[in-house]
């Protein structure tokens, strides 16, 4: 049996077969509502990048099946750029969450009122470099947050997939300035294996003055950021600076290298080293001392 096949039928894979959940994910965010009761009092969700529909199907079942005094108060608002199939009491769009279109679609539905709670499990294709893959997770994470600051209500919820990768720290930063708790949670049946893990950001609270923008603060041009005023400008920026067909300072390159039709140079220092380790080496040769194995060894012990 191939490994992929292995993999895919695991304990929830077969358990969502059975309950009839469109993706194993479904677990996810029920494992999720476990912990931070997620649907007590919520009637107007957003579900970002929702296809295949498990998520949406646990809004629905939880907020419409097994509440029925709900029916007809409960507006459930699904997302994805994939058409889905069809579910009950989920409206459905299929557009791009980082579109400030897609942001107004769904605030037609709410007439005037905002988002008690908005989840997102959206995940780029993954190219299987983790770098880049946990870089557009991140982005994804981002534009998310952008939308929902279009539509969640004061002290709402935002639940999001986040991939605990080296820039998990900046991410977390973020969020913390729009949410006063931040939590970073991996349910059960998310694989120990995957980098994944879920943000619950409660307490919905931007800085004062805020004005919710689509610009994702971490592609932002520079003077699209110079642009931003007062509180909007809290949010960090991070910018890749440079030309990124360059130099990448993580990589070593013979001395031949030739860049832009330019050839590269070897060129002394500019300042001498004041007391380079090899300086002990040269006096010992001067001198003619560093023939035997015992003057090897002293140069090494004065180096070290
Ligand atoms: N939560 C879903 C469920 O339970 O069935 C699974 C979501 S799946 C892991 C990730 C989804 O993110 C994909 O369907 C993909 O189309 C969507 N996605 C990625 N980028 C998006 C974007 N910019 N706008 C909308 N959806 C996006």
């Amino acid at each position: 049996m191939g490994r992929s096949s292995k993999d895919k039928r695991d304990i929830y894979y077969r358990l969502a077969k059975e309950d009839g959940w469109r993706a194993r994910s479904a677990f996810k965010l029920l494992q999720l509502n476990d912990d931070f009761d997620l649907f007590n009092g919520v009637s107007r969700v957003v579900d970002l990048c929702a296809a295949p529909g498990s998520w949406s199907q646990v809004l629905s079942r939880k907020l419409i099946d097994e509440r029925s005094e709900n029916k007809g108060k409960v507006k459930i608002v699904a997302v994805d750029l994939q058409a889905m199939a069809p579910l009950p009491g989920v409206i459905q769009i299929q557009g791009d969450i980082t579109k400030i279109s897609t942001a107004h679609e769904i605030i037609s539905y709410f007439e005037g009122e905002e988002a008690d709670l908005v989840i997102c499990d959206g995940a780029p294709d993954v190219t299987g470099l983790h770098d880049i893959d946990e870089y557009i997770q991140g982005q994804l994470l981002l534009a998310a947050l952008n939308i929902t600051s279009h539509l969640l209500k004061h002290g709402g919820v935002f639940v999001a997939k986040i991939f605990r990768g080296k820039d998990v720290d900046i991410l977390y930063s973020q969020l913390k300035v729009f949410f006063s708790t931040v939590t970073i949670c991996k349910p059960r049946s998310s694989r120990n294996s995957s980098i994944e893990s879920f943000v619950v950001c409660q307490n919905y609270s931007p800085p004062i003055g805020y004005v919710p923008i689509m610009c994702n603060p971490l592609l932002v041009d520079p003077n699209q950021f110079k642009s931003l005023e007062g509180v909007n400008r809290i949010v960090v920026p991070f910018m890749a600076c440079g030309d990124l067909s360059g130099y990448d300072s993580d990589q070593t390159y013979p001395l031949t290298t030739s860049t832009g039709g330019k050839e590269y140079q070897t060129l002394s220092p500019i300042q001498e080293p004041i007391n380079p380790p090899y300086q002990t080496a040269c006096l010992l040769k001067k001198t003619n001392s560093l023939t035997s194995s015992d003057s090897t060894e002293q140069v090494q012990n004065k180096d070290v």
